[in-house]
């Protein structure tokens, strides 16, 4: 099958951007980025915009900077462009980016199309809630901050309207006492993840400050859990900071499997029954959370 007839227009600026598709006919204008979903919607005739409006050629949004202590990514930045160079500063990045598609896949597909196509299997959404990201939106409501935590509203579904550009998306810098686990299961490398997760733990002499497990491919959206309780708990009954990965995510068994039981809300399909992807969730979290956990003690990652 091939697409239906659409026009296509390639601004240098934004605000051309912006115009196209404020101008296009009941918000049937699409920004296509790197293409890497949009196309094989295209291709069976899932959705039939009149007009794309290619944003990789617009400088403003070709730029990946720090500020401070945020990474801005703008929103025709390329994946692995973003794995090459940013995964020191935001360690997750660099532990999940590995797992989106294929490398020919992530030197066209860009992180901010990745967001706004809001996949319940992708990766990069489930990064974003776990580190509280921060997208930039423009539109004709104006310039918009959105948390993450506010951005995703259901499958393929978000608060951006169909004239919103995300124009970049900020991460926090890492800091040396954070730790991240990052882990999911697919039928194939490269496929969308059956059920995955994204931990992130923050300690202070051996005391956890922060820990919260963001499950995804098993809801409508990243769901985020804190289980700062149950890992010092785990930590304090084994009575040593330093105790094994395998013996801590043994540990936190229990809790894992109580959030587990929450999250996990898809109906079965193809690739699994909600009880596969319960225990998925259950064995990944656990041993995730006893990865970060390792990793913020001693500032590097395992
Ligand atoms: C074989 C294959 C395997 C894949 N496997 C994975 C995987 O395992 N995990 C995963 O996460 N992804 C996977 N992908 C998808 C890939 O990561 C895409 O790059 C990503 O989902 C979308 O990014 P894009 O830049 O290509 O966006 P596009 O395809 O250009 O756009 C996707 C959607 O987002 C909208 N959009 C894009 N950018 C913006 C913006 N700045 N503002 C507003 N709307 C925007 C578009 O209008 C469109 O609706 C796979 C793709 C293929 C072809």
């Amino acid at each position: 099958m091939k697409a239906a007839p659409f026009a296509y227009v390639r601004p240098t600026r934004l605000e051309d951007a912006l115009g196209e598709l404020q101008a296009a006919q009941g918000g049937s204008g699409k920004v296509i980025a790197g293409g890497q979903s949009l196309v094989p919607v295209l291709a069976m005739r899932l959705g039939r915009p009149s007009i794309l409006v290619d944003i990789t050629r617009v400088e403003d949004l070709t730029q990946m900077e720090v500020t401070g202590q945020q990474l801005r990514v703008g929103a025709a930045v390329r994946q692995r462009r973003v794995q090459r160079e940013a995964s020191q500063l935001v360690p997750l990045l660099g532990l999940a980016l590995p797992w989106v598609g294929h490398r020919e896949i992530r030197s066209r597909g860009t992180v901010c199309g990745s967001l706004a196509h809001a996949d319940p299997s992708a990766e990069m959404p489930a990064v974003a809630l776990s580190l509280g990201a921060t997208l930039q939106v423009k539109g004709p409501k104006g310039d918009r901050q959105v948390n993450a935590a506010d951005f995703f509203t259901g499958a393929m579904a978000t608060v951006a309207g169909p004239a919103d550009i995300v124009t970049s998306v900020t991460f926090p810098v890492a800091r040396p006492d954070e730790g991240y686990g990052f882990a999911e299961i697919a039928r194939r490398h490269g496929d969308y993840a059956i059920a995955g997760v994204a931990a992130r733990v923050r300690t202070s002499s051996g005391t956890v400050q922060e820990a919260v497990i963001t499950s995804f491919g098993v809801s409508d959206r990243p769901q985020l859990r804190d289980l700062r309780g149950s890992l010092q708990q785990a930590v304090d009954t084994l009575g040593d900071p330093a105790a094994s990965v395998t013996d801590l995510a043994k540990a936190l068994e229990g809790p894992a499997d109580s959030m587990a039981e929450d999250v996990v809300t898809t109906a079965g399909d193809s690739h699994g029954t909600p009880a596969y992807r319960r225990r998925l969730v259950r064995v990944l979290a656990a041993r995730e959370l006893a990865r970060a956990y390792r990793s913020s003690l001693k500032g590097t990652q395992t």
